[in-house]
């Protein structure tokens, strides 16, 4: 029986294994190893790593189980401790298999775990989910914006690193947003602060070189790349950092192909500088994802506390700069929170589909939203932490998968039945008209139930559901019944494409 104590803020020390879980839908919910094959160079443990090893309190191994089995590993008792990752919500489930996995082999109390969502956790929701191991928080490590992570980078096998650098790399360029949506668990109420770009960025096109790459893709850390452009702001940091990426470029003769996110008042600000879109363009960003949330409404985008109410207007405007300038606009919308009605879901597929109809090289990213996520202010909210949704996620982990954006909404997210099919009606309706389009870039993936596919949608919405699962599953799609939907949910959801 594992003793159920934990220790706030104390951090891993000694011969440190630093695990990275996981896709959550290649967990090992389905029974044999499935190898990522567009996985991602996980940045948080290495840079978490790069600080504990400046600290000089451990020596820091890696451990990428989107390319490994844990299973295989057979030296895990020669570790002094073990560092878990994680970063959105449903990363808990994974996250809890791995600690769940070592614990039948190590003491839980060599396991340390952090992350955006875990270190949000109070500490008896932690313990309830992890017993015996060590929640970590970020405020428990020195904060070091300029940290370079070469060091870290330079212990991953050298098939693993070409793996990341020919696939999407995440660019180290600022963290922090303002303002304060209700449904979003990422750090924002902050003053965005910029990380070492210059020294990070020049280290991987290195890497690249040496690989013979030629041409990368990356997508910047930033929660609104162009915050700067607002009333405070400084655009010429923002303009500085472009200088650097356009010069580095130049130096490896590497070509880099960029996006970021970015609200679309403060896109609408930052083009009014034809310095800062001329460097845009030169250092190579070819999309930009527009936060859309309650576009549609005005009593939902005052809900969802967006601090603005002129985002329709600002959306079409921000939309139609990057028609003229040639950039890739991605709508990113999140629908289906407590204050949605028919009627403004309704809206909401209407101004989508409107963008998509507009603007012919628009894409669509749409998220059923997920309202009481660990981080985010409604998962303090004390009517939720009475309800029997919040009791079971914490009794059962695995069921973090059901707060993941991509799934459809489910019993934990929406314990209402009728408003649940609602939002999942138009969810696959919005996903229907975006994949037609062949303009989608999320992909809706089925969550746990207690029941069958019923308590999800109705028939009507189930056929529709259906030809989507039909381009990825063909085969399974065929005979699929909404009895047998938890049957085949594993399976579907390996098969759907991974949001990026
Ligand atoms: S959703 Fe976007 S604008 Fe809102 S708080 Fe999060 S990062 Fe900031």
């Amino acid at each position: 029986m594992i003793k159920p104590e934990v220790s706030i803020d104390r951090i891993p020390t000694g011969k440190l294994l630093m695990i990275h879980p996981p896709y959550v839908h290649f967990s090992s919910e389905v029974k044999h190893f499935i190898k990522d094959e567009s996985p991602f160079l996980p940045l948080g443990p290495l840079y978490a790593g790069e600080l504990l090893e400046c600290m000089g309190v451990a020596e820091v191994e890696y451990f990428d189980c989107q390319l490994h089995d844990l299973r295989s590993k057979s030296d895990i008792d020669e570790y002094d401790s073990f560092g878990i990752s994680v970063m959105g919500a449903q990363n808990i489930m994974p996250a809890f298999q791995i600690y769940s996995y070592l614990a039948e082999y190590v003491s839980p109390s060599k396991i340390y775990i952090g992350g955006q969502s875990v270190e949000k956790l109070t500490p008896d929701e932690f313990v309830k989910i992890f017993p015996g191991a060590n929640q970590v928080s970020r405020a428990s490590l020195p904060v070091d914006m300029d940290i370079v992570l070469s060091r870290q980078i330079d212990k991953l096998p050298e098939e693993e690193l070409r793996t990341y650098l020919s696939d999407e790399v995440t660019l180290l360029l600022s963290q922090g947003c303002m303002y304060g949506c209700s449904f979003c668990g990422a750090q924002n109420r902050q003053v965005e602060s910029f990380y070492n770009t210059k020294d990070n960025l020049e280290y991987l096109l290195g890497k690249a070189k040496e690989f013979g790459i030629n041409r990368m893709s990356m997508y910047c850390t930033s929660l609104d790349f162009f915050q700067q452009a607002l009333p405070g702001g400084n655009l010429n940091t923002l303009a500085g950092k472009l200088k650097e990426i356009i010069q580095l470029q130049e130096k490896y003769g590497i070509k880099l192909k960029l996006r970021a996110l970015t609200r679309a008042d403060s896109y609408n600000a930052a083009a009014e500088s034809t310095e800062i879109w001329n460097l845009v363009k030169e250092a190579g960003f070819v999309k930009f994802g527009f936060g859309a949330d309650g576009a549609a409404s005005i009593e939902v985008l005052r809900a969802m506390r967006r601090g603005t109410t002129n985002l329709k207007s600002d959306i079409i405007k921000a939309f139609e700069h990057t028609q003229i300038h040639g950039f890739i606009p991605e709508m990113l919308y999140v629908f289906g929170i407590p204050e949605d009605t028919e009627e403004t879901l309704c809206a909401t597929k209407d101004f989508c589909s409107e963008l998509l109809r507009k603007f012919p090289n628009s894409q669509y990213r749409g998220f059923p939203a997920k309202n009481e996520i660990p981080g985010n202010s409604n998962w303090k909210n004390e009517k939720w932490k009475q309800s029997s949704a919040y009791q079971q996620l914490l009794s059962n982990p695995i069921l973090f998968l059901n707060l993941g954006f991509e799934t459809l909404v489910n019993n934990i997210s929406h314990p209402d039945q009728t408003k649940r099919k609602l939002v999942n009606r138009y969810a696959i309706e919005m996903s229907y008209i975006a994949h037609e389009s062949g303009r989608v870039q999320s992909y809706l993936t089925v969550p746990i139930m207690e029941t069958d596919g019923y308590e999800l949608m109705d028939e009507k919405s189930f056929e529709r559901f259906r030809e989507i699962i039909k381009i990825y599953i063909p085969d399974i799609s065929k005979s699929l019944t909404l009895r047998d939907l938890p049957v085949h949910r594993a399976e579907i959801n390996r098969f759907i494409p991974k949001d990026r």
